[in-house]
């Protein structure tokens, strides 16, 4: 029986399973409802950092139907990566660490930023910047684009014109000298067009040993929990159906994945769980204040860049506006196809630290119905008020160089937070602060599911930091 089950090798689950199975005495069993990269086809999506390999063709994605807001509500699509590497093999490879006090506002025993910044360091070599604050030999590279082109290059100008400062190193916050706002180049793990995610810097080294088995194809349907302890999951992969045993269950099926799996597995809010005719193993709040960075796209008539990342520089202001200046339009993003003229360069503006939160739900014991996901976005009227002053200040800061089209709702596609790590008795809590399930023995959650707020910045490389950290209280 293997020591440690762990669920979706992405961007969490990877560095987990590589840290647990660096000690050879613990056997590790990875499980993924995606594809493996060994098939070349699925190589070459996920390695072009240049991309989002997030089209109607894409074999590396599972798409969920959202409500963005609810009046009107608006229906969209949330995407996760479904491949071994999860969301981190198909992202912006924006690699922007949450701010200090991002994780200090959590108040939880070891995650302050003290405790969390040896792990950020131990994530990544830092190409660009050499000090204290950056690792220097971690699987994850990272370098900013020191010379911008096209539309970044014009929105730079602007920016520092108007007299935002220029912040050097967007990772280079502290407690001590938190970064001010301002507009700086983003930390990218794409390295000369390659994206450098967690699934194949962490995940791939550690592949040939003994103690480690990645079973890809294998998708779980629910946690198999026995005297209140979980002791296994059943799954599905290319040989039919099987129950799977281990001493220790993981969850870091993302946000989405691991939150409906918990409440098919009757964990979740206990009349919830109860209309969709799942028995209540323990009442917890999973999905019940998710939160997400609202954002709003402001199509510019700028020539779109070739050949570049999505997003090379970001301003961030003082009100906490992150202002995205994309380098293509969707369709480019994605297909790379540059032949439709609608299809524009666009501008973000994203809240960072919103107070809406949304909701995620199930409504039927059915693993294959997807889960009722609703980001609410418009639901903190100030949330909605900084979108609009934000439109407004990038409107006057590029009006003169630009034409624009219609504002729209969209998603920055950072759903966190749906199964909140809390101290005991804290109601909002689904994990205590050393990821462990409330009520249910020997069962974790290790992804972007227990952030209890969503970082200010993007939260991939928090994520990233999250599973090297809570490898320390599961090994
Ligand atoms: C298109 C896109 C662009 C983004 N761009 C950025 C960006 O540039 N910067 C940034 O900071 N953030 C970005 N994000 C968000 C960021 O990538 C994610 O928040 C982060 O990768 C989530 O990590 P995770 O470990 O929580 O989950 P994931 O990386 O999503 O991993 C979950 C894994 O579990 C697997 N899984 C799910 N359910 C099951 C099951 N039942 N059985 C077995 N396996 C299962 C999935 O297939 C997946 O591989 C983006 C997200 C998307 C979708």
């Amino acid at each position: 029986m293997p020591d440690v089950l762990i669920v979706g090798a992405g961007s969490a689950g990877s560095v987990l399973a590589e840290r647990l199975s660096a000690d050879a005495s613990c056997q590790v069993t990875l499980i993924e409802a995606g594809p493996a990269p060994s098939d070349p086809r699925v190589h070459a999506q996920i390695s072009n950092g240049l991309r989002l390999p997030i089209g109607d063709a894409s074999s590396v994605v599972h798409r969920y139907p959202t409500t963005l807001t609810v009046d009107p509500p608006r229906a969209a699509q949330i995407m996760r990566g479904a491949v071994v590497g999860g969301s981190g093999a198909v992202n912006g490879g924006y690699f922007c660490r949450g701010l200090p006090a991002d994780f200090d506002s959590w108040g939880l025993p070891g995650w302050s930023f003290s405790d969390v910044l040896p792990h950020f360091r131990a994530i990544e070599t830092d190409l660009d910047f050499t000090n204290p604050l950056h690792g220097d030999d971690g699987p994850i590279a990272v370098r900013r684009v020191s010379e911008f082109d096209g539309c970044t290059a014009s929105f730079v100008q602007a920016a520092t014109a108007a007299g935002h400062p220029w912040i050097p190193d967007l990772n280079g916050s502290t407690l001590e000298q938190p970064l001010g706002s301002g507009i700086g180049a983003v930390p990218l793990n794409i390295q000369q067009g390659t994206r450098v995610g967690p699934g194949g810097a962490y995940l791939q080294p550690a592949m040939n040993r003994p103690n480690l088995t990645l079973l890809a194809d294998t998708r779980v349907l629910r946690i198999l929990i026995a005297d209140g302890r979980a002791v296994g999951v059943q799954a599905v992969g290319p040989d039919g159906p099987a129950d799977l045993r281990g001493d220790r269950i993981i969850l870091c099926s993302g946000a989405i994945g691991s939150a409906h799996l918990l409440m098919l597995s009757g964990i979740g809010p206990a009349d919830a769980l109860q209309a969709a005719g799942i028995p209540v193993v323990a009442d917890l709040p999973v999905g019940a204040a998710t939160s997400d960075h609202p954002e709003w796209v402001l199509p510019v008539h700028w020539a779109e860049t070739h050949g570049v990342p999505p997003l090379e520089a970001v301003l961030t202001t003082a009100d906490g506006l992150e202002i995205r200046p994309y380098t293509a339009g969707f369709g480019a993003m994605v297909s790379g196809r540059r032949d439709d003229p609608a299809d524009h360069p666009h501008i973000g503006v994203a809240v960072m630290q919103p107070t809406s939160r949304g909701r995620l739900t199930v409504r039927t014991a059915d693993p294959n119905t997807p889960p009722v996901i609703e980001h609410r976005y418009d639901s903190a009227p100030g949330d909605v008020a900084l979108l609009r002053s934000g439109v407004g200040m990038v409107r006057e800061l590029i009006g003169r160089t630009t034409g624009f089209g219609p504002v729209s709702w969209s998603t920055s596609q950072h759903l966190a937070g749906t199964a909140p790590m809390g101290v005991d008795g804290d109601d909002r809590a689904v994990v205590d602060p050393q990821c462990r399930v409330y009520g249910v023995d020997r069962l974790w959650v290790v992804d972007g599911s227990v952030l209890p707020a969503i970082t200010s910045r993007g939260p991939h490389a928090s994520i990233c930091m999250l599973g090297h950290r809570a490898a320390e209280f599961i090994g």
